[in-house]
């Protein structure tokens, strides 16, 4: 056995979400695009624009360690391994660098406890790596991909982009480029699944998707041209608690979680508990 196994799963929470873009977006894919620009958009099988579940975890996770930057909390803290920002301490999460004075530590103390001392992941791990994940912990938080809903009402266009020279912050002429864009008002359903997760964990993501209802979600690039601003229109919750008798026998039967009927009252609740 070593430090990073994985426990049972016996709780789940289920966030699903509908959104809708209200600026055209650029999620680029790397490769030449369809509308023949130099920088296409992801699509799905269909040539549809679609939303890659890393992407919006991604986006989800940037969020949350923001959020955790600015509040400050006593114990739930983010090291910043996604954003590269060591705020407070580096994480076991950081990985095996010479640096990772946390990491060594923690396997040295591991080792003198002749593999006893299994709560060292907690203790040495920043909240955001053990909620999302990072090189050496496997997360508790799934983002599934999200495809059109309306596609009936998608149209590729073709936009022009100027190069921008990073040191003096002006245009150069001679770098023109151009990029696909797909258009505004495309909706996507989101989906994100929490496993096994702590009251403070319930706290963060709902601190989280609060920030998003109020701000929306910046998705792809150009985000600072305007481009890829998306808004929340409904949000639902459900979870699932095996060790509870009828919610088992719901969900093993039918298939069925327990939803939420008040979300913002489920949310200020988890929130509550975080933040005084
Ligand atoms: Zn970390």
């Amino acid at each position: 056995m070593n430090i990073f196994s994985k426990k049972s799963v016996y709780y789940r929470l289920k966030i699903e979400m509908k959104i809708r873009f209200i600026t055209a977006f650029h999620l680029g894919s790397g490769m030449e695009g369809e509308a023949g620009s130099d920088n296409g958009i992801m699509t799905d099988p269909n040539n549809m624009p679609f939303l890659p579940g890393s992407s919006l975890k991604g986006i989800f996770r940037s969020t949350v360690e923001r959020l955790l930057s600015t509040l400050q909390l006593e114990n739930i803290w983010a090291c910043g391994l996604q954003n590269g920002l060591y705020t407070t301490k580096p994480c076991i999460g950081g990985g095996v660098t010479k640096e990772n004075t946390t990491y060594h530590e923690a396997n040295k103390q591991y080792q003198d406890s002749n593999g006893s001392n299994t709560t060292l992941i907690e203790q040495n791990c920043c909240s955001a790596c053990q909620l999302f994940g990072s090189p050496l912990t496997a997360g508790r938080l799934y983002m599934d991909d999200a495809f059109l809903q309306n596609p009936d009402e998608f149209v590729l266009s073709k936009r022009d982009g100027v190069g921008i020279n990073r040191d003096s912050g002006t245009s150069m002429d001679s770098v023109k480029y151009d990029y696909d864009v797909a258009n505004t008002g495309l909706k996507y359903a989101i989906s994100m699944e929490a496993q096994e997760v702590t009251e403070e964990e319930m706290g963060l993501i709902a601190l989280g998707i609060l920030e998003w209802k109020h701000a929306g979600i910046r998705i792809g690039g150009k985000t600072t041209r305007g481009l890829g601003h998306a808004i929340i229109e409904d949000i639902s919750v459900s979870h699932l608690d095996l060790t509870k008798a009828e919610e088992r026998k719901a969900y093993l039967l039918k298939g069925e979680m327990k939803k939420e009927t008040n979300v913002d009252e489920f949310f200020q609740e988890k929130i509550d508990k975080i933040i005084a």
